[in-house]
């Protein structure tokens, strides 16, 4: 499986954007979405900030023109490539 750092969004940005933003609840542990058993083309979106796994194992192509709000370090990171 491979694994993908976001680029994190400048706030500007998410504000212009229509894209929605997901926020996990700071502090929470692991990643926002995991899907279980082997996937194919499954992959893990790292925060472009600190390097937190917000997605793991999920098919590629599955998230799209979403922002995730990292609740570590609360960076707001895209998961487009
Ligand atoms: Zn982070």
């Amino acid at each position: 499986m491979s694994a993908r750092k976001m680029r994190v969004m400048p706030a500007v940005e998410v504000k212009g954007s229509r894209a929605a933003v997901l926020t996990q609840v700071r502090g929470t542990p692991g990643p926002m979405f995991v899907t279980e058993g082997e996937q194919p083309d499954a992959e893990s979106l790292l925060c472009g900030s600190c390097g937190k796994a917000l997605v793991e194992n999920v098919r590629r192509g599955t998230l799209v023109d979403v922002f995730l709000q990292c609740g570590d370090c609360g960076s707001v990171n895209d998961v487009n490539p």
